[in-house]
């Protein structure tokens, strides 16, 4: 497990978005931003499981968390338009940007997939996360210390058989983050990583392995340090790199 012990104020005034925020991995990292002082914008497309996350930070006394349905199926350049331009008369900045929402999509051989299964995975999982960067630039540039982090994976850094597009898709996050990160490099304050969280115990993973007893793997929340180390100050300097939450 990545080893970091972060202090309780460490997110204290920093505005964080994190997609797919309502389950799994992001809804972990929702809770731990806003237990660690951050305010935490949540995107996601079940507006109840958003709603759900909310009054569990609420009822904790954390920050007071925004809620942004947005489906990144189907999300137009103007519904991330529209976001950034709520955001910045909200908070005037963004400190954090996780993209941690996907899809698993098929799991078959490559020449088996379908074309329409394809787009709507690179969509979920690639366009999406660009348009979004893209969306909230100026936001990050406008924060003394922003952090972006593209949630990947191991089929993501060495291909293997029967993940896919999903793989492919990981490996497209992999390339993005590496020309965002080369592109801000001396020229701005933010810095752009990607994080492999490993096998984690979400609805995701009982879908890629479902005889795999549940328990074999951490549950989200205990993934959470490497998260907290990229989202805060300590990792200023760490730019370009692909890190392994456990
Ligand atoms: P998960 O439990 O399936 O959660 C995925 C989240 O993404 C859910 O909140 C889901 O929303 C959201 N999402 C999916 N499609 C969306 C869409 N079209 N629009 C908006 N939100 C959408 O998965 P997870 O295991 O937490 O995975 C989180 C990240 O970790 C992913 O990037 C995954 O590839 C990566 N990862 C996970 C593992 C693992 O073992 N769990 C390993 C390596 C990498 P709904 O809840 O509304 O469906």
């Amino acid at each position: 497990m990545f080893k970091y012990d972060p202090p309780s104020e460490l997110l204290k005034d920093r505005v964080i978005l994190i997609t797919g925020a309502g389950d799994g991995i992001g809804k972990a990292c929702a809770l731990s931003c806003a237990a660690h002082g951050a305010t935490v914008v949540l995107v996601g497309r079940t507006l109840a499981k958003l709603e759900a996350v909310y009054d569990e930070i609420e009822a904790a006394g954390h920050p007071q968390p925004a809620i942004c349905p947005l489906n990144l199926e189907t999300a137009s350049e103007k519904d991330y338009d529209d976001l950034a331009g709520q955001l910045f008369d909200t908070f005037g900045r963004l400190d954090g940007l996780v993209h941690n929402a996907a899809q698993l999509g098929p799991r078959t051989h490559l020449d088996s997939v379908k074309s329409e299964a394809w787009m709507q995975l690179m969509q979920v999982n690639v366009n999406a996360p660009f348009m979004l960067t893209r969306a909230m630039m100026p936001l990050l540039r406008a924060a003394p210390d922003a952090s972006v982090i593209f949630v990947s994976s191991s089929v993501g850094r060495k291909g293997r058989a029967y993940w896919g597009p999903y793989a492919v898709s990981k490996f497209a996050i992999e390339g993005m983050m590496q020309v965002l990160a080369d592109e801000q490099d001396g020229t701005t304050q933010v810095r752009v990583n990607s994080l492999n969280p490993g096998a984690t115990r979400t609805a995701m993973r009982k879908k890629a392995y479902p005889a795999e007893p549940p328990e074999t793997n951490p549950e989200p929340h205990e993934i959470m340090p490497a998260f907290l180390y990229l989202l805060g100050p300590d990792s200023r300097t760490i730019n370009g790199q692909a890190l392994d939450a456990q």
